[in-house]
């Protein structure tokens, strides 16, 4: 944590205590997150120069992602024995079961109100229209979230649905719903919150109310950092954790009952953007807008994810598309992004 153990000085003029930093030995992520968004942007001022460097690191991406998915493959057997190691670590097996428990009846419920309640009715306090009709157009949608635990996967699904059952713009959902898979994550933020508080009370620490709103703000922004895929989130608490001097290690326990309750997450996340594009449907509706706006082509439902169109380089300044081995042009196999 940056803002962690500063020790109080006394400055001999003003007379005040005022913190005196000093180093902490711990990961500096915002340091690092900043300094790779200046690098980003600095690469892409190169121009051509840079394009070697951008090159370098997306093959390296994709060299870790290979690796990622391997270790895939062992790491149930690796939970396997960070759990076992916890258990044997408890002197009260039971209490850690029962929190456990807890822990994820807490997260269920948690997602039930957002979803259910707070949604809807944000839904409906803006646009007058019955929100659960809303919500029943977009239930295929939602049990795939359910099913598959990723937005990214559920995405085109969700975009027949909110097109085709829910009356949303073509050019509307293609643009709100890809950023909302990515970007907003009510569900993956409550469970974030609430396994940061469940690790602190399984390790006795009391939460201050500072702490508590750093847990907050965190939260919020490791959920946009989260991807949308299976235990995205999970791998984002980290940050939360590390910046409230949790131990990261007890991400193990999480872990073994994500399978759960990232079902659930992922049925927010998905919902919470169905409802930004009904918003923002509506909005275009009483604004009239919408008949200046050409017509899109259809989205199959069947489409995989990558047959979907991606914006043009001059649409979006962070996508760049290579050409292929054979000179070659299908735009969504060759795209890469910076
Ligand atoms: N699985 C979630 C999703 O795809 C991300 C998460 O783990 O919270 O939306």
């Amino acid at each position: 944590g940056v803002f962690n153990n500063v020790p109080w000085g006394y400055v001999p003029r003003g007379g005040g205590r005022v913190p005196i930093g000093r180093e902490v030995d711990s990961m500096n992520i915002l340091g690092l997150v900043v300094f790779a968004i200046v690098f980003g942007v600095a690469l892409r001022k190169l121009g051509p120069e840079g394009e070697l460097l951008i090159r370098f690191f997306n093959s390296f991406n994709d060299a870790t992602m290979v690796l990622v998915s391997w270790i895939m493959w062992y790491a149930p057997v690796g939970i396997l024995f960070l759990v076992a190691g916890k258990i044997v670590e408890m002197e009260d097996v039971g209490m850690l079961f029962a929190s456990l428990g807890k822990y994820i009846l807490c997260c269920l419920l948690g997602h039930a109100i957002h979803g259910l309640l707070v949604l809807p009715l944000i839904y409906f306090l803006f646009t007058r229209k019955n929100p659960y009709r809303f919500l029943w157009g977009i239930v295929t949608a939602l049990a795939t979230a359910f099913g598959t635990s990723s937005s990214s996967a559920t995405l085109p699904l969700m975009m027949k649905c909110v097109e085709e059952r829910n009356g949303v713009a073509k050019h509307l959902s293609r643009f709100i719903l890809p950023i909302g898979a990515t970007v907003n994550m009510d569900g993956a933020a409550l469970f974030q919150c609430v396994a940061a508080v469940f690790i602190a009370q399984l390790n006795q620490r009391s939460l201050d109310f500072v702490k508590i709103i750093t847990i907050l703000v965190t939260a919020t922004a490791s959920s946009v950092g989260a991807a949308g895929i299976p235990a995205g989130g999970v791998l984002t608490l980290a940050i939360i954790l590390e910046a409230v001097n949790l131990p990261v290690e007890d991400i193990s326990l999480i872990l073994a009952v994500d399978w759960l309750v990232d079902r659930s997450c992922t049925v927010l996340n998905v919902e919470g953007d169905a409802f930004g594009a009904g918003l923002l449907q509506n909005y275009m509706d009483r604004s009239e807008l919408r008949s200046s706006v050409p017509e899109l082509i259809e989205v199959k439902g069947e489409a995989p994810l990558s047959s979907l169109p991606v914006p043009t380089e001059e649409g979006n300044p962070l996508l760049k598309r290579w050409p292929g081995p054979a000179g070659d042009a299908d735009p969504c196999e060759k795209e890469s992004v910076m």
